[in-house]
């Protein structure tokens, strides 16, 4: 977890690569059915070019058939997702029914003022259609009304680990698997 821009997929890929799982994450499910033009795409893409959230029914419905898939089933990690706490207790539902269990939930801290700088420079490498400075402070805002208070949520469950999102990339990953206790390959 995170707000935008704290660098989730970046670290999610190191995450998951280490774990030997896939990294499932919501925007880029969302971002590749825009491209492909699917109805899932023409639906979400309204949302997510007005710095909203995707409604839940989408979402958790599109995250139920992905960790339905072969490649999921020995675990898997989850980077924009869930993002409201219905979403939280649908992800409970479901994993109860996998038989999977949470074991960690990662949580990037970052200033506010050093992620609008960070997406605008991602917007111009990337050109994602949200990154706008309007859509960016937009997203913020429902990170923090819709988001955050998961946060608490997990920590009440004990398995939330909060990590120094700021420095360099692998300082920060780093920290994560110090932190989820990750024995470094020599
Ligand atoms: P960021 O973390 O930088 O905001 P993401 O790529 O994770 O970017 O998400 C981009 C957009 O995709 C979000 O602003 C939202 O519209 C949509 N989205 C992603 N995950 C969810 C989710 N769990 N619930 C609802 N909408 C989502």
């Amino acid at each position: 977890m995170g707000p935008p821009g704290a660098g989730k997929g970046t670290q999610a890929r190191f995450i998951a690569e280490h774990f030997k799982i896939p990294a499932i994450s919501t925007g880029d499910i969302f971002r590749a059915n825009v491209s492909e033009g699917t109805e899932l795409g023409i639906e979400a893409k309204r949302y997510m070019d007005a710095g909203e959230y995707v409604p839940d029914e989408v979402t958790n419905l599109m995250v139920r058939n992905r960790i339905d898939d072969a490649d999921a089933v020995s675990g898997f990690l989850l980077d924009g997702y869930p993002r409201t706490l219905a979403q939280v207790e649908e992800l409970d539902g479901m994993i109860k029914f996998t038989g999977h269990r949470l074991d960690a939930v990662v949580c990037l801290t970052v200033d506010q003022d050093e992620i609008v700088s960070r997406l605008l420079q991602r917007a111009q490498v990337e050109g994602r259609a949200d990154d706008t400075e309007d859509v960016i402070r937009r997203r913020q805002q429902v990170y923090l009304e819709q988001t955050a208070p998961l946060i608490e949520v997990y920590k009440a469950r004990g398995i939330v680990h909060e990590i120094d999102g700021l420095g360099e990339v692998d300082e920060v990953t780093q920290r994560i698997f110090t932190a989820l206790d990750v024995v470094p390959e020599s």
